[in-house]
């Protein structure tokens, strides 16, 4: 079954015949790493010790994710962008992201904060 896709300004339905998009914020997805890299050393110095708190992680700087636009309120810059035509299923939305993942720009520039980054790596134990 497809996903139903509205535009987050305007609230117009995406289909074929209304064109739109997921994007995702290249800027903010870049400028992440150092806000949390940031806020680590704030803390670090405050404490004494490498630390970062459960409420900073959910507080503090925030990884940016989907947005949908229709392409009338598509950003023209610090964008990248997936189109949308209606179609779309949970499966290609599940395999999208997991493409996302895997663009450095993304998620592989964490090294600012190498305690979490190993922990984010390695999973549960
Ligand atoms: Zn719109």
């Amino acid at each position: 079954m497809p996903i139903i896709f509205t535009c987050s300004i305007c609230k117009t339905r995406l289909s074929a015949l209304r064109a739109g998009a997921l994007h995702v914020s290249v800027d903010k997805a870049m400028a992440y790493p150092g806000q949390l890299a940031a806020l680590y050393a704030e803390r670090s110095a405050e404490y004494g010790i490498p630390v970062l708190s459960a409420s900073d992680l959910t507080d503090g700087p925030q990884l940016t994710g989907w947005h949908v636009r229709c392409d009338e309120h598509m950003p023209e810059t610090d964008t990248y962008w997936i189109g949308i035509d209606g179609s779309e299923t949970e499966k290609w939305l599940l395999l999208l992201t997991a493409h996302l993942c895997e663009k450095e720009w993304f998620s592989d520039r964490l090294e600012p904060v190498p305690v979490l980054h190993h922990e984010m790596r390695a999973g549960p134990a």
